[in-house]
């Protein structure tokens, strides 16, 4: 993400037409999971478009815009045309759509496991509880550090997962003392995840066990495989 792409009106929840029975989708795509505790598994993703942050590290930066209406049932028949019993939800923000909680509803009720990627900007107490919630808090060194939303941590349970993409010793620093604050620990797994081509993951992984830190460490094994190519 580049300082030039400034956020656009139309990625604000309000620019979408007044139905409810479709979603605006920048990709619907089959591979392997790249991160949180489902890391590794065949999983179908739907990528929203539209997002109301600007990450300084932001990797989806082409799903800020464009992206296609697509009615609701044919997103879930889509997804049936793979042979996947996980489903992510991610984009983008997808809560910045009003009728993401219908489709995260919808395919819970055809039995997928699902898991919704957001970025901890937006309220996230009306997701379906069957929702595995992959929240993001953002650090001072992603620019947007100013948008999370602490009401959230109240409503994460043992499903969720809290995740701090790390890009210096300060975000590290920041981060221990955001789980301590709101004893993150006691609500949900937590994630530290190194920023790609950021801080050294070999750096971080010594940082949590010189403070035996109980936190997942993660790669984001897409980047690894792929290099981030939209679509896998
Ligand atoms: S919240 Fe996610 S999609 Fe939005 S700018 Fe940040 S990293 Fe990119």
């Amino acid at each position: 993400m580049t300082s030039e792409n400034q956020p656009n009106p139309l990625d604000k929840p309000e620019a979408q037409p007044e139905t409810q029975s479709r979603l605006r989708i920048t990709e619907i795509f089959y591979s392997l999971q790249g991160e949180s505790s489902f890391v590794g598994l065949p999983t179908v993703f739907i990528r929203l478009t539209g997002c109301p942050l600007r990450c300084g590290y932001c990797d989806t930066a082409y799903a800020f815009s464009g992206g296609d209406w697509v009615p609701m049932e044919s997103i879930v028949e889509q997804v049936k045309t793979y042979n996947v019993k996980t489903v992510c939800v991610t984009g983008g923000e997808p809560l910045a759509q009003r009728s993401c909680g219908e489709l995260l509803t919808l395919l819970c009720d055809e039995g997928y496991q699902v898991s919704l990627e957001t970025s901890g900007s937006l309220d996230i107490s009306g997701v379906d509880s069957r929702v595995h919630r992959i929240m993001d808090i953002k650090t001072p060194a992603s620019g947007e550090e100013s948008k999370n939303k602490y009401d959230n941590i109240q409503h994460l349970n043992q499903l969720d997962e809290v995740k701090f993409v790390l890009c210096d010793r300060a975000d590290y620093e920041w981060s221990k003392n955001i789980i301590e604050q709101y004893a993150l620990l006691d609500k949900a797994a937590v994630l530290f995840s190194p920023v790609h081509e950021g801080v050294a993951p070999a750096q971080l992984a010594d940082w949590i066990i010189a403070d035996q830190l109980n936190v997942r460490f993660q790669f984001q094994l897409h980047k690894f495989l792929w290099d981030n190519e939209p679509g896998r």
